[in-house]
């Protein structure tokens, strides 16, 4: 069962062209990791499938909606793709647990013993179950970005999109979030990660994906992919 399908998509920024002829079917439980340089297109291919990037051309397909068709709602497109972005943008004057359950009780209508239960559960996942009522203020960068996780999964989403979700943290960090990134993989969750961090695209992706100059030159499975010379 396919979640995103890119056909012949194109995407310009004014005349510069970011991305070109892109084809790409990603199926539900995949892990897919994007690599290429610094101004590839990396980034804006991840923010088409949300659509937080229109597409100039060509047909994409997310979750069974055309984003194309001007009926399709866009917000229940990005309620079902989450995204965890570099920064984490977690709200500073709530709470570590309010900022996992604000958008369940908002957009998902859930209640607050309901919304609270939920939350309890994913920060036990991302192990930050004991600062539930902490601020994001008395957070390390690892942390909150574990906690933006957590909040990303607490929209129930579909699919999951990380745009170089470790860049902004000191290397103690790192490890910490990988793991839990690795944990969501293994629960299933259909996952595109941009990202440089090798040792997680080999360890826990099925699937590379190699971009340069708005093109994807190189769509392998991890196995072959690390293979080559
Ligand atoms: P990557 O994630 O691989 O670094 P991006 O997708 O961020 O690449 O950017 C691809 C190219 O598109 C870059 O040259 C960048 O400057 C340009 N670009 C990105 N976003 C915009 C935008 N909103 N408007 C104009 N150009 C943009
Ligand atoms: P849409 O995808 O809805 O067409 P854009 O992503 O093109 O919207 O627009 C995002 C904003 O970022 C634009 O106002 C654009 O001018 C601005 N921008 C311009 N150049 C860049 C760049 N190199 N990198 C990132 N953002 C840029």
């Amino acid at each position: 069962m396919s979640m995103i399908e890119f056909h012949d998509v194109e995407k310009y920024y004014g005349d510069f062209h970011a991305l070109k002829k892109i084809n790409l079917t990603i199926d539900k439980g995949e892990v897919v990791v994007i690599i290429g340089p610094s101004g590839s297109g990396k980034s804006t291919l991840l923010r088409t499938m949300n659509g937080l990037n229109t597409v100039s051309a060509g047909k994409l397909i997310v979750n069974n909606f055309d984003l194309a068709d001007k009926k399709t709602d866009i917000n229940k497109i990005r309620r079902d793709v989450g995204m965890v972005f570099q920064h984490f943008n977690l709200y500073a004057n709530k709470t570590v647990l309010q900022n996992v359950t604000l958008a369940p009780q908002l957009v998902l209508k859930e209640d607050k013993a309901q919304s609270e239960k939920e939350a309890m559960a994913l920060l036990d996942l991302v192990g930050l179950a004991d600062k539930a009522h902490s601020y994001p203020s008395m957070l390390s960068g690892g942390q909150e970005q574990r906690v933006a996780i957590a909040r990303s999964l607490a929209m129930k989403p579909k699919a999951l999109l990380f745009d170089e979700p470790t860049s902004a943290l000191d290397p103690e960090m790192i490890g910490d979030v990988l793991d839990v990134m690795k944990k969501v993989a293994a629960d299933g969750m259909t996952m595109i990660v941009v990202t440089h961090e090798m040792g997680f695209a080999q360890e826990v992706a099925n699937r590379l994906i190699f971009m340069a100059d708005g093109e994807v030159l190189e769509d392998d499975d991890t196995k072959s992919f690390f293979a080559h010379p």
